[in-house]
């Protein structure tokens, strides 16, 4: 094949596709992804490929254009019964939170305006009161997310000092944030001190030098270790820490401010105990297990506080007007005693399996007989409490002999209009009710019966 057998720019833009689509769209966005795809298409042409049709790169044009003309994310319909995924955006929101953000993004706010003295507020001033009553902390600064919070954090303290970690918490949470890295980058130099599965206090004090800027405390989130371990507790850090005046920075991750082992779940530090037990800064997520909007939350000592709040990161880091309104009304739920019901996250958590058993077997009663009830496992994900698992009941799809089995099934699901996410169990495809809401369960229905090729009902 010849280069010159790639279609012109002219015969595609004069093809019937890309009249009909014109209209909609300017003339130079047209031309453009026309040029993109002849020159893609060069590629391929050198490396031995076909050269396509004018009509072939005017689909190909008319596709890009349907894609970039759709709002982004777009919604899927979770049936992972993985309950904070981060691929699929983390928490989804309360509607008093989805209020909160509408309100604060369609016109102008009060952001930084102090309404009462008719001059210049701080953007914090709306959260600081709820994260006090929240978490017992005297102050609190909100930022971009956690990972800002902490680069704030040591950057703030320890830039040219000694921070001295626990061998068994110098952990990875993913996406390439490593506590020693975060070190590095904040100018911190980092002590690690005892073993990977045991570190006393006394290991921490034995490493204090004059020019020690903190003792830092890291959940590890995301595994578990077993057997033969200790770790020093926030109490011990926290006696150190007074004694030798170095603060205490406790990074519990999740942002769980509930009782897990209420929901027969393993315990999850929350921010108001390490509070409470003396850690001098605590840092979380505010779209984890608190069940907000993206941000990091910063809680403790007033005096640590403005050192962050002062430093030319902050600017930097600093949480936008929207995520903050959403925020502000998820902690309200807390305050007000009614996050199990208003937060979708903790809502699922809460769900009974007796209600789940009954929402699988109406699935199974509209899909029909490919359908099973079995009993199944939801996770918490967001990578908190590994290893830790909700009892539920799963419909499962047994595809066999339908187009392409259970990978055509879930590749089918993904490609519905609104995209349905489920796993595949050996040669099923499962779904579970818990991550559903109701209100998409009709959707998905649908969906299920046509990605099994059954009629529609
Ligand atoms: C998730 C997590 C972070 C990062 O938080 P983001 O809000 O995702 O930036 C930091 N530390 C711990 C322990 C975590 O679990």
């Amino acid at each position: 094949m010849e280069l010159r057998d790639l279609p012109s720019v002219d015969s595609v833009l004069t093809s019937r596709t890309i009249r009909g689509l014109a209209e909609g769209y300017s003339r130079d966005l047209v031309v453009n992804l026309v040029r993109e795809r002849i020159e893609e298409a060069r590629g391929s042409v050198r490396s031995g490929g076909p050269p396509p049709t004018a009509d072939e790169v005017a689909d190909s044009v008319a596709v890009s254009l349907t894609h970039l003309d759709r709002v982004y994310p777009r919604p899927v319909i979770n049936a992972t019964g993985v309950i904070v995924h981060t691929n699929l955006g983390r928490a989804p929101l309360s509607l008093e939170s989805l209020d909160g953000m509408l309100q604060a993004s369609e016109g102008y706010t009060d952001l930084e305006l102090d309404l009462e003295a008719g001059k210049r507020g701080s953007r914090q001033a709306h959260v600081a009161p709820l994260l006090k009553q929240l978490t017992g902390a005297e102050a609190s600064l909100v930022v971009n997310n956690n990972a800002a919070a902490m680069l704030l954090g040591l950057s703030a303290l320890a830039r040219g000092k000694e921070v001295i970690v626990s061998r068994g918490e110098e952990v990875e949470i993913g996406g390439g944030f490593r506590i020693p890295d975060v070190l590095l980058q904040s100018g911190a130099n980092l002590v690690e001190v005892g073993t990977t599965n045991r570190t006393y206090a006394e290991d921490y004090r034995a490493a204090i030098t004059e020019n020690t800027g903190g003792l830092l405390k890291v959940h590890a989130s995301n595994f578990r270790v077993d057997g033969f371990v200790h770790a020093a507790s926030v109490r011990e850090l926290a006696d150190i820490g007074d004694r030798h005046e170095i603060p205490v920075l406790h990074d519990v991750g999740s942002g769980c401010v509930l009782d897990t082992r209420e929901f027969r779940l393993a315990h999850e530090p929350t921010p108001q105990d390490s509070i409470a037990e003396g850690a001098s800064l605590v840092f979380f997520s505010g779209d984890k297990l608190l069940g907000g909007p993206q941000s990091g939350i910063v809680v403790g000592k007033p005096d640590l506080i403005r050192k962050l709040e002062s430093h030319p990161l902050a600017r930097a880091l600093r949480i936008d007007k929207v995520s903050l309104a959403g925020l502000a009304a998820t902690l309200l739920h807390y305050v007000k005693g009614e996050a199990i019901a208003k937060i979708p996250i903790w809502r699922m958590i809460n769900t009974s399996v007796g209600e789940l058993e009954d929402r699988a077997y109406h699935w199974q009663t509209i899909i029909g007989s490919r359908a099973a009830v079995e009993e199944g496992r939801s996770t918490i994900g967001g990578g908190s409490l590994p290893g830790e698992t909700l009892e539920t009941w799963v419909v499962s799809l047994d595809c066999e002999g339908v187009e392409g089995k259970s990978q055509g099934v879930i590749k089918r699901l993904r490609d519905n209009s609104t995209p349905i996410i489920g796993r595949i169990e050996g040669d099923q495809v499962v779904l579970d009710p818990r991550t559903v809401f109701l209100e998409e369960e009709d959707t998905l229905l649908r969906a299920v019966r046509e990605a099994l090729e059954l009629p529609r009902y």
